[in-house]
């Protein structure tokens, strides 16, 4: 199979390996390959079907006028409505958003929930903004996309810097447009107006979930493993926690403002304390201090990077001790990181599995919705655990099969299943 040539516009405002979309295209291709992909549906899989840009201006508090950027991407919605999240971000780009929403397909694919693959984004510092700014930026965003909004065709959730407030003002802007409640345009809302139990701590959850699994599968457990953690927002902090409360000793743990190490094992539930207090981790005492450098590459077992992407790198991929590292984060690791990480025979449970945990239960929360029928807690876990240790199987059996690395495994599994449906449905001209 020849490649064709994309064009990819704003590709030179990235080094190579740090482009998010050139990151995911490389997996794909080597899975494409190994999958022996038809040359029209391996054309069809590398371009997202509707990419959106919108201005969005709003009169800040200072009576000035900004405008800011927005972006939609929906990637691939064979499977069904596209789902992913929106980020408020100054490093938010449209490579990203392509990148990230056709990483939401394959995950959504991979746990096998009925859902396509989209993301958002709006270039903005949120913690430059009052709460009125935001939601300013949030309804006009939302009133500018609205056409390809609905529990039917696309739904957001949280992502960096968005949380369920954010999710609430989308939901009431569609909401008011569409002149009835839709509670399931959304996921990730406050359980009051629709959300689902488990859903905040959901992605954690499924960190926890697979790190357990892994750890089974090298005949170890949480009991007398050391953890780092990179990033303490709802993903890192609910992991450390979780994994914590099963036995395991976080050793460090990061956020914007420090990183924190105490090879004895730091107290997570007084870090939840600060942070909840404080916003951030800075100015906790009781740990010795280290750069966010070395978070990656402490002494320990498992490492968790749970921020964005590009942290992994062919840079830092040489120093890493942990035998297995669980991507929190989407696309942490670049493609030349691979290779290094795979030659030293680091477990990689990659980002597609390792935090599909939170879109999983948005498919829970977006069932209930439109069901209007709510379950409890027990519930939601019980069926969040299943779907997981189910898509882990599935990933450890085609590495297996293909003798591949975790992560081609998990793209092969999931780009088979949107190219089934491909196929299935054939070709509308
Ligand atoms: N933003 C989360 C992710 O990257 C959740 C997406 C969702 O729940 O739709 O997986």
């Amino acid at each position: 199979m020849s490649e064709p040539a994309i064009i990819r516009p704003d590709k030179q405002t990235f080094l190579a390996e740090e482009n998010p979309f050139e990151a995911m295209m490389e997996r794909f291709d080597h899975a494409a390959k190994l999958l022996n992909l038809d040359r029209g549906l391996y054309k069809v899989l590398r371009n997202p079907e509707k990419q959106i840009i919108v201005s969005i201006p709003i009169l800040r508090d200072s009576g000035e006028v900004e405008v800011f950027t927005g972006y939609r991407v929906l990637y691939n919605t064979s499977r069904g409505p596209a789902k992913g999240g929106i980020r408020f971000d100054l490093n938010v780009t449209l490579e990203e958003v392509k990148a990230l929403a056709a990483w939401m397909t394959w995950k959504c694919a991979l746990v096998n929930i009925p859902f396509g693959g989209s993301k958002g984004g709006v270039v903005c510092d949120p913690s430059t903004m009052s709460m009125g700014e935001l939601e300013k930026v949030t309804r006009r965003y939302t009133s500018s996309i609205i056409e390809i909004l609905g529990p039917d065709s696309d739904v957001p959730a949280p992502d960096v810097n968005t949380n369920e407030r954010v999710m609430a003002w989308i939901m009431d802007t569609y909401s008011m447009h569409k002149r009835h409640t839709v509670t399931a345009v959304v996921t990730g809302k406050p359980v009051e107006m629709g959300g689902s139990l488990g859903r905040r701590e959901a992605t954690g959850r499924g960190c926890m979930i697979v790190t357990r699994e892994a750890l089974a599968k090298l005949g170890m457990s949480f009991k007398g493993t050391r953890i780092a953690v990179q990033g303490f927002g709802n993903v890192g902090s609910v992991a450390a926690d979780l994994m914590a409360q099963a036995g395991a000793t976080i050793v460090a743990v990061s956020d914007k403002s420090t990183a924190l190490y105490n090879p004895k094992g730091l107290d997570v539930q007084e870090l939840l304390k600060w942070v909840k207090e404080r916003r951030q981790l800075g100015g906790y005492t009781k740990a010795e201090t280290i750069s966010h450098e070395q978070v990656l590459t402490v002494d320990c077992e498992v490492l968790i990077p749970a921020a964005t992407e590009n942290v992994i790198t062919r840079k830092n991929a040489p120093h890493i001790k942990a035998k297995i590292i669980c991507e929190g984060a989407n696309g942490p690791t670049s493609a030349a990181a691979d290779k290094i990480l795979e030659d030293k025979g680091v477990f990689v449970i990659p980002d597609i599995l390792a935090n599909a945990g939170g879109v999983t239960v948005s498919y829970f929360e977006w069932v209930q919705d439109r069901g209007g029928y709510f379950w409890d807690e027990d519930t939601v876990n019980r069926r969040l655990e299943a779907i997981l240790v189910r898509s882990f199987g599935e990933v450890m059996a085609m590495a297996e099969k293909h003798k591949v690395a975790n992560r081609i495994a998990s793209y092969i599994v999931a780009v088979d299943r949107v190219a089934g449906m491909h196929r299935l449905r054939g070709m509308y001209a």
